[in-house]
């Protein structure tokens, strides 16, 4: 298992740099290399392949082949094949060299993409004459250097010949037999030497169920160590007093909002620290939810933080949460970036005293002078705004301060719990009452005129609109409205009747605050403005929203933008201005009409571009699996999930043999050592 590859017959010194390239240095790694694909050269009808779709066929050679050349080592050659009773095209990149092979009346196998609109396949695979007694069914591994597929194909034979014996089992027997899982070895030459597509399946179920398995594991595990180790506050709130605060509200709390306000209190009341995300869809309320955990905290001598994305948002939730708490004799205060040198002095002073209560702010809060006397609970809002980093910075103010995390990027579930694993959801599922559907359209450039008049019924019953651009400023790379050309096209148009604002990430702090505050007021009628207004903002007044170039945004975004809009209950629009070129982006724009779900459409969102791009590529906190795919095996996660509390849960695992070698695999990981599993 662990003697070099460089040992294997037929290796020589290509052959060895390229599987160092690829980091195989022992027969073990070469093991676990894993085909990124399989192809299936079993012949089909090339009728019912749908477009794409890779396909083997027989064919006759109809016409010379003709090459075009198309730079250095690059060239393009096309002739045409008779298969079955169809004339299509074959075409072959860079492979010139088979120009003198071919030849009309020839009899050809090939193997690749099929363009059923052109009736072109794009040939990646020949072989001369009928299909021969090949195998139906081979993996495709993604290799490096002069490494050849067969090439590769015959160390991996070898090297699974000789690890076969002494391969390590870590599934248990009772686990394999309950899911009809195959064992090591066969599950292994499923993956490397499938007898067919069935076999290779199988084996995929098992390696995904147990890379699944011991990731939920190293989670359950985790959470287990972290409970025992550390030691929260208990904040005993006075509930009589949060109950007055709630019923001083001017609406009554969703049924929806009085679960996850329970599911908190429940967490600031017992001694574990709180761990916990809050996800609600845009407009579903969880400001307020923020404001009666923070209240409860104040109740019990606490003080809490609430730490926002942008200086707009931050301001906008300090003065929610003023209007709603002074009244209870709570102190309030915002600290932004535009308080200066004195007052900030003053304030971080009352702060460190314990005269401040409830202190909000942007990233100003973790700062290494602002100190708080008893910090009690941190809140962060739109929490994938910001870094692991300045959440821990922030937390750590406190002494083990209760979290909570709030979130309107609604998380499809499988992303949920593996990114968030170690954490407690609370979801808030259902929008105040009275709100109304925004209506979504989707139309093309042309049709702005008709828009326009859209928005001016809009805005001469009082009510506002946004105008979204996705740039600031023209640029001639990119050919999208931008803002400032928007702005003064409108400014144009209204002629004075209708007030416009202009808002985009460059202008100045305090100039965005006047803009916001200024169409918060009422006294603009439309903000046109680039995606700044994506976060929380909320001007409930605002009815109409027109999204430029709207292909250019994804689903998260497009839903969080509209979201600006429907926060009363006016019926609200929404306009999407866009030509999509590509198939995805029109599902994009129907789907936005389709549904006002943030839910449904962050599982769209997932399914279009992958668990890596959901959150942005920087910090997804996703772990990259070798065969389990997010996407596609939820099941299989939600099954592994159940399987990985219940085992961790249970004494027979941690004593029984069967788990050993399970246990093994869980105690180097160190998730056993309360180490955070990247
Ligand atoms: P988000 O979850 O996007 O942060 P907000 O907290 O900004 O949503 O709430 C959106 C709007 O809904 C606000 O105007 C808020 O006052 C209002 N709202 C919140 N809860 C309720 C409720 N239970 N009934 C009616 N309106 C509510
Ligand atoms: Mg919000």
């Amino acid at each position: 298992m662990f003697s070099p590859v460089t040992e294997l017959k037929g290796v020589g010194k290509a052959s060895a740099e390229a599987l160092q390239a690829m980091d195989i240095e022992t027969v073990e790694n070469l093991i676990w290399t894993f085909p990124y694909r399989h192809e299936d050269f079993r012949l089909k009808d090339i009728a019912e392949t749908p477009h794409n779709e890779r396909v083997t066929v027989e064919g006759r050679i109809e016409s010379e082949p003709a090459v075009l050349y198309l730079g250095k080592n690059k060239s393009r050659m096309q002739l045409q094949a008779l298969v079955g009773r169809h004339l299509i095209k074959l075409v072959f990149f860079n492979q010139n060299y088979l120009r003198t092979k071919l030849s009309p009346g020839m009899i050809v196998t090939v193997t690749g993409k099929w363009d059923r609109g052109r009736q072109v396949i794009n040939v990646s695979n020949i072989t001369f004459g009928p299909k021969t007694d090949q195998a139906d069914f081979e993996p495709v591994y993604s290799l490096k250097g002069k490494l050849s597929q067969k090439k590769f194909r015959q160390f991996m034979r070898q090297a699974l010949d000789d690890a076969k014996a002494d391969l390590p089992e870590t599934l248990p027997e009772s686990i394999r037999k309950e899911y009809k899982l195959l064992d090591l070895p066969d599950a292994l030459e499923g993956v490397h030497f499938p007898q067919d597509a069935a076999h290779a399946k199988q084996a995929r179920r098992r390696f995904v169920y147990e890379e699944l398995l011991l990731f939920q594991m190293k989670i359950q595990a985790l959470r287990k160590t972290r409970k025992q180790q550390e030691h929260g506050i208990e904040i005993h709130y006075d509930l009589k007093k949060v109950r007055q605060f709630i019923q001083s509200l001017p609406y009554e709390l969703t049924q929806a909002q009085k679960k996850v306000v329970n599911e908190i209190s429940r967490d600031l009341l017992i001694p574990e620290r709180m761990n916990r995300l809050l996800q609600g869809d845009v407009g579903s309320g969880k400001t307020v939810v923020s404001a009666i955990a923070l209240y409860s905290a104040v109740t019990a001598g606490f003080q809490g933080a609430l730490m926002a994305p942008t200086e707009i948002l931050a301001e906008q939730h300090a003065a929610s949460l003023d209007e709603w708490l002074r009244p209870f004799g709570v102190e309030v205060a915002l600290l932004s970036g535009s308080i200066k040198q004195k007052a900030r002095k003053e304030l971080l002073q009352r702060l460190k005293q314990g005269e401040v209560d409830i202190l909000i702010g942007t990233h100003a809060l973790i700062q290494p002078d602002v100190m708080f006397q008893r910090l009690g609970l941190v809140i962060t809002d739109e929490q994938h705004r910001f870094g692991v980093e300045q959440r821990r910075i922030l937390r750590e103010k406190g002494e083990n301060p209760d979290v909570l995390f709030m979130t309107a990027t609604p998380i499809p579930r499988t992303l949920s719990i593996t990114a968030f694993g170690e954490m407690d959801v609370s979801i808030i599922d259902e929008m105040p009452a009275g709100r109304k559907k925004i209506e979504t359209s989707w139309v093309k450039h042309e049709q702005f005129g008709q828009v326009l008049l859209q928005m001016e019924q809009e805005l001469s019953q009082g009510r506002q609109a946004y105008v979204i651009c996705p740039l600031i400023e023209e640029s001639d790379k990119l050919d999208v409205q931008n803002a400032v050309d928007v702005y003064q096209q409108l400014i144009t148009l209204f002629n004075g009747k209708y007030k416009v604002g202009l808002m985009h990430g460059r202008l100045p702090a305090q100039e965005k605050d006047a803009v916001m505050r200024a169409y918060s007021d009422g006294e603009l009628d439309v903000l046109v403005s680039t995606t700044v207004v994506e976060v929380g903002v909320n001007v409930p007044n605002a009815t109409f929203m027109v999204i430029y170039d709207a292909e250019r945004f994804g689903l998260a975004q497009l839903h969080q933008l509209r979201g600006r809009v429907g926060r009363s209950d006016f019926q609200s629009y929404c306009v999407l201005i866009a030509d999509p070129k590509s198939e995805e982006g029109k599902v994009r724009m129907h789907s936005m009409t389709e549904t006002n779900d943030g839910f449904q459409l962050a599982e769209k969102d997932l399914e279009l571009r992958g668990p890596g791009d959901f959150f942005g590529k920087k910090q997804s906190g996703l772990p990259e699996f070798k065969m389990a795919d997010l996407v596609h095996d939820y099941r299989a996660l939600e099954t592994a999930r159940q399987d990985a509390i219940q085992l961790i849960t249970s004494t027979d695992f941690w004593q029984d043999d069967e788990y050993g070698p399970l246990r093994e695999r869980l105690r180097v990981s160190g998730a056993l050592d309360g180490e955070r599993i990247d």
